[in-house]
C-alpha cells in the first residue's frame, strides 16, 4: 500500500456534514428545523414544553398511560408528570424483557425565578426580585428584553397561566446595568461579581396611582396583575414564575445555517427524540421518551431524572406484561439526549481541539462528563460506545465525539448518570452548542438534524 491508501485505511478522518449530505437530506433537515423553531417559539419553560408535548402527542394517537391498563405491540402511551415533565412510549413487538430503546433530554433551561414575595417599589420604581435557576453569567441576563412565563395557583386552587412579553403589543421586561461613565468600580470586580443574585431585580413599573401613601407604583402594578390574572399579591406564593428572554427564535448568518433561541439546551435534544417517536413505525423494542425537569440544578425532585415517577411509568408498562421491570432494565439502552459545547475559535484555548465537538460535524456522542478526574461522570463503557457507533453508522447518521473542555477547565453533567444509577446502559449525545446558558444560544441546522435521525436509529436499534 502506499501511503494514501494507509492513510485512508488506518485513520480518523471526519468532514463537514455539508459535503456529506444530498440536497434530499438538506430539503428536509430544513423542513425539520421550522417544526423545531416553531416549538421553541412555543415552549420555554419544562410546563409549556409538557403541554406542547402532549397536544403533538394526542394528536398522534398517544392516550394516558393508566394503571392496569392493556398495552400491545404499537401502542402509544404516555405521562403527564403533573405538567412539568413527560414519558412517552411506543410498545415494540418484543416483550419489555428484552428491555427498552430510551431517548432522555432534559425541558428545563436556565433563567431567573421569581422569588416567594417578590413585589416591592423602592424609589418610586417597582420591581420583582428573582433567584437564578441553573448555571448563568449573571452580567449575561442585564439589558435585555425579557418576558415573564408561569402560573399562580390561587387560593381557591385554580391555576392561572401568565405570559407577558411575547406577544407584539405586549410590554417586556428588563434587568438594569450601570453606565460605563460610572462603572470605575464595577469594572474592577470579577465576571461573577459585575452583576449579583441580588440585583437581578426586574423593573415593573414607575406610574404611581394617584392617592395619598406610600407604594402607589407597586399597587399600580398589583392593580394591573389582578386585572389581567385575577391575582393578589399573597398568590405570588404559590406560584412558579420564570423570567426569560423575550423574543422568538431567529436564523442566524446570511447562509441561514445556525439557528440563535433562548434554551436549545436542551429542548434541541427534547424535540429531536420526540419527533424521532412520533415518525417510527412500531419498532422491535419499546422505545421510551423521557422529557424530563430540573437537569440544571442536578435532576432533583418530583420532576427530575432521579425521580422514581420513571420507574412508574416502565412499572406500568411491565406489568401489564407480566415483566419484572429490573429484567427489562437490565436489557435496556438509553441515549441520554444533552447538548455538548461547539467548538468556539473565540474561546479555543479552553478547549481540547482533537476532542472537541464541532458546528454542522453531526450528533456528538460524549463517553464521559464530569469535571477534574471526571468527578460526577457516568462515563459510558467501550461496550456500549461501540454500539451506538455501529448503530449510528449503520443507520448513515453524520456523528462526532466530544469531552467538554480541556481537563481541568471546568466540566459538567447531564441526566446520564441517573440512568446509569439504575442499570441501564447509558450514553450521552446530543447537538453542539455555541454560547450555552447564555440568553441566545447558537446551534447549526444540521447538527439539530442530525440528532433527530441519531434518536431514530436509537428507538429502532
Ligand atoms: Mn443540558
Ligand atoms: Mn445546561
Amino acid at each position: 500500500m502506499n501511503i494514501e491508501e494507509l492513510r485512508t485505511s488506518l485513520l480518523n478522518t471526519n468532514k463537514n456534514g455539508y459535503t456529506r449530505i444530498t440536497a434530499e437530506q438538506k430539503a428536509e433537515m430544513n423542513t425539520y428545523c421550522k417544526g423545531y423553531m416553531a416549538f421553541m417559539d412555543a415552549a420555554k419553560t419544562e410546563r409549556e414544553a409538557t403541554t406542547w408535548a402532549v397536544q403533538a402527542a394526542e394528536a398522534r394517537g398517544f392516550v394516558a398511560l393508566k394503571p392496569g391498563m392493556d398495552v400491545k405491540p404499537g401502542d402509544k402511551v404516555y405521562l403527564n408528570n403533573r405538567d412539568k415533565s413527560i414519558i412517552l412510549a411506543v410498545v415494540g413487538k418484543q416483550p419489555l424483557s428484552a428491555g427498552a430503546n430510551i431517548c432522555a433530554a432534559h425541558v428545563d433551561s436556565p433563567r431567573m425565578d421569581i422569588k416567594p414575595n417578590p413585589l416591592y417599589e423602592t424609589d418610586e420604581i417597582a420591581y420583582l426580585k428573582t433567584h437564578y435557576y441553573g448555571g448563568i453569567k449573571k452580567y449575561q441576563w442585564v439589558t435585555i428584553p425579557l418576558a415573564l412565563h408561569g402560573v399562580f395557583c390561587r387560593k381557591d386552587g385554580t391555576v392561572v397561566t401568565v405570559n407577558i412579553g411575547e406577544d407584539e403589543n405586549d410590554p417586556v421586561l428588563y434587568v438594569t446595568d450601570l453606565l460605563p461613565h460610572l462603572a470605575a468600580d464595577q469594572m474592577q470586580k470579577t465576571g461573577g461579581q459585575i452583576i449579583s443574585g441580588e440585583m437581578l431585580n426586574i423593573v415593573m413599573g414607575t406610574e404611581p396611582l394617584e392617592g395619598e401613601g406610600s407604594d402607589l407604583v407597586k399597587l399600580h402594578i398589583m392593580k394591573l396583575l389582578n386585572e389581567k390574572y385575577g391575582v393578589i399579591e399573597q398568590d405570588f406564593l404559590s406560584a412558579e414564575l420564570c423570567i426569560v428572554p423575550a423574543g422568538k427564535c431567529r436564523e442566524i448568518g446570511l447562509d441561514r445555517s445556525l439557528i440563535g433561541a433562548y434554551g436549545h439546551d436542551d429542548r434541541v435534544c427534547a424535540y429531536a427524540e420526540m419527533e424521532a417517536l412520533f415518525n417510527i413505525d412500531v419498532p422491535e423494542k419499546t422505545a421510551v421518551c423521557v422529557l424530563a425537569d430540573k437537569e440544571e440544578i442536578g435532576s432533583v425532585g418530583i420532576s427530575g431524572m432521579q425521580s422514581e415517577v420513571f420507574e412508574y411509568f416502565m412499572g406500568m408498562l411491565c406489568d401489564a406484561q407480566g415483566v419484572n421491570m429490573y429484567h427489562c432494565f437490565q436489557n435496556s439502552f438509553c441515549l441520554s439526549a444533552d447538548v455538548s459545547n461547539a467548538h468556539d475559535p473565540s474561546f479555543a484555548e479552553t478547549e481540547d481541539r482533537r476532542n472537541n465537538s464541532q458546528l454542522n460535524y453531526g450528533v456528538a456522542i460524549c463517553k464521559y462528563t464530569g469535571s477534574r478526574g471526571k468527578g460526577g461522570a457516568s462515563d459510558a463503557s467501550a461496550e456500549a460506545m461501540g454500539h451506538v457507533r455501529k448503530t449510528l453508522d449503520d443507520a448513515g447518521v453524520i456523528w462526532q465525539i466530544a469531552t467538554l473542555g480541556k481537563v481541568d477547565q471546568g466540566g459538567g453533567g447531564t441526566v446520564a448518570a441517573y440512568m446509569a444509577n439504575r442499570n441501564i446502559v447509558t450514553v450521552d449525545a446530543g447537538v453542539p452548542v455555541i454560547a450555552m446558558h447564555a440568553p441566545i444560544e447558537v446551534v447549526s441546522k444540521l447538527d439539530c438534524y442530525e440528532t433527530y435521525l441519531a434518536c431514530k436509529a436509537i428507538y429502532l436499534a
